[in-house]
């Protein structure tokens, strides 16, 4: 059902109202009055995923009476109408922002931290007012990375997002640009081929996706997504633990295999926010400590943060258990490969001898970078996806000329980059070198996976001193030995609630 059709199309045919609804599943008289409150949208994509009544793609989608009884919760919890100095751009942390360029979605979900304006006709975002924010962007030289958001940025039509993309790259201090967009799960369809030419223009530019379960992952958001990889756009995801939905270790051990083999790197897990009308999904944050502990996670490859975004506008901040890497996470089924360099005789061999051996993930841990590489290398690579490559970069000196063209050409033949950096005393060990590394390599669309530290006291400091002052995509997981370690930012924690410190050193408390 639905799957055919373009992307206007199953916009169009969207259950967007009752009776509309209706002609799918029964529903109940209450239901009107609460999607007059919070808007419906279901897309016949979307619809068509359910495979019964309250599975885990119903409950997301399906507007639910319980929305109507939440009473804990507040309509904008992470006070962003406030950190918003001019409407529609939330101005947060030092060097970056939010830029909000639509209010409509491919499908509203249920668990929206953005319930109070999305879909609402009377609260479209206008073009006027996106270039005010723009405006601000251009006045504030501090900002080096834009997160366009919305509701969803990829509603806009090719050219209204051009208009928005070139006015912002226009702008001589904005580094990165990265797109916020639920689209490549809830309506994969719109990823054309003509959109992803139009984005590949805009480098370096990331998409962060929004998977929540496996059922999500089809043959059509396999092909969005990929689609968006080839085009070298490094791909993230952020998952939102919700109470039915996914909480629990097998669903979400399948999303992180699941997010590698479409080369969509894990990126958040999220404690779901205090919205009001969320309060049925959300989870007990000790629940969630246990089911990341009990994650799989590769060494070569990303895993995820665990953060609470936190309540009154502190940021997201990191409650990540310290946890260890499954050596033999899915057997054979990646192969980590370590090669001196991109030899096309080498890695030729070595990638057929890996797929023979049924390996679906590949991963290069590479030592050297090397212009003089043949080009047919990246012909080859291309052959072999889902591939992976990680770099040894330690120092901002590394990023030279030759790196640059390199890593380049590898992201533009869809291969995912990651980096893992050894700490390494009177090389890098200032916390001032690693983040002039870490925005180096994001700029090169290259995400540092892991920091190496011996002792883990020098390796706290440095990822303390990164919180705040760049993406938490750029913030290494710190690994000693064989453990994977996060600072401790929770100040307190009781029967009844959870106090964490902010990268300023403010507390802010989330209820358990
Ligand atoms: S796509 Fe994102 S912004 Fe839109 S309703 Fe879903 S969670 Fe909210």
């Amino acid at each position: 059902m639905g799957k055919e059709m373009d992307w206007g199309t199953l916009l169009r045919e969207s259950a967007a109202n009752i009776r509309q609804l209706s002609l799918y599943y029964p529903v109940e008289k209450d239901v009107a009055k609460l999607t007059r409150k919070y808007p419906m949208r279901i897309n016949p994509y979307y619809l068509s995923l359910i495979k019964e009544r309250e599975d885990a793609i119903w409950k997301q989608s399906m507007p639910d009476i319980r929305e109507l009884e939440d009473e804990e919760g507040v309509p904008d919890p992470l006070h962003e109408d406030e950190d918003s100095p001019v409407a529609g751009l939330v101005h947060r942390y030092p060097d970056r922002v939010l830029l909000l360029v639509s209010n409509r979605c491919a499908m509203y979900c249920r668990f929206c931290t953005r319930k109070r304006g999305v879909g609402d006709p009377f609260k479209r975002i206008k073009k006027e007012q996106a270039l005010k924010g723009i405006e601000y962007i251009r006045e504030h030289e501090e900002i080096r990375d834009v997160l366009i958001s919305g509701g969803d940025p990829l509603l806009l039509k090719d050219e209204e997002l051009a208009f928005f993309l070139e006015r912002l790259r226009e702008i001589k201090h904005i580094e990165v640009l990265r797109i916020g967009t639920r689209v490549p799960c809830s309506l994969p369809q719109r990823i054309t081929d003509g959109l992803v030419s139009l984005l590949r223009r805009y480098h370096p530019l990331y998409i962060n996706a929004h998977f929540n379960h496996p059922g999500e992952f089809t043959e059509e958001s396999r092909r969005a997504c990929s689609r968006i990889a080839d085009a070298g756009i490094p791909l993230g995801d952020q998952t939102v633990l919700l109470k039915g939905v996914n909480d629990s270790v097998d669903v979400m051990n399948a999303m992180i295999r699941g997010l590698w083999s479409m080369r969509v790197t894990p990126y958040y897990i999220y404690q779901a926010d205090l919205t009001k009308g969320t309060k049925h999904f959300r989870t007990d944050v000790d629940e969630g400590i246990e089911i990341f502990k009990s994650l799989k996670f590769h060494p070569s490859l990303p895993m995820p943060h665990f953060v609470i975004d936190a309540p009154g506008g502190g940021g997201k901040i990191p409650i990540t258990p310290e946890c260890r890497f499954y050596d033999d996470v899915n057997g054979n089924d990646i192969k980590a490969l370590n090669l001196e360099s991109l030899e096309y005789n080498t890695l030729k061999s070595g990638l057929e001898d890996a797929r023979g051996k049924v390996a679906e993930i590949i991963v290069i841990e590479l030592g050297e970078i090397e212009d003089k590489e043949d080009k047919g290398v990246y012909e080859l690579l291309k052959q072999y996806h889902p591939i992976y490559i990680n770099m040894h970069l330690n120092h901002p000196d590394e990023l030279t000329d030759d790196v640059k063209r390199v890593s380049s050409m590898l992201s533009d033949a869809g291969v995912p980059l990651g980096n893992r950096i050894n700490l390494i005393e009177g090389v890098n060990n200032d916390p001032k070198v690693i983040k002039e590394l870490v925005l180096g390599l994001l700029k090169l669309r290259v995400k540092p996976y892991y920091l190496h530290a011996d002792r883990e006291k020098d390796g706290l400091a440095i990822v303390n001193s990164l919180r705040g002052f760049t993406t938490g995509m750029a913030v290494p997981h710190l690994v000693v030995g064989d453990r994977i370690i996060c600072p401790n930012y929770i100040v307190e924690k009781t029967s009844e609630k959870i106090v964490l410190r902010n990268y300023q050193g403010r507390t802010f408390e989330y209820p358990i």
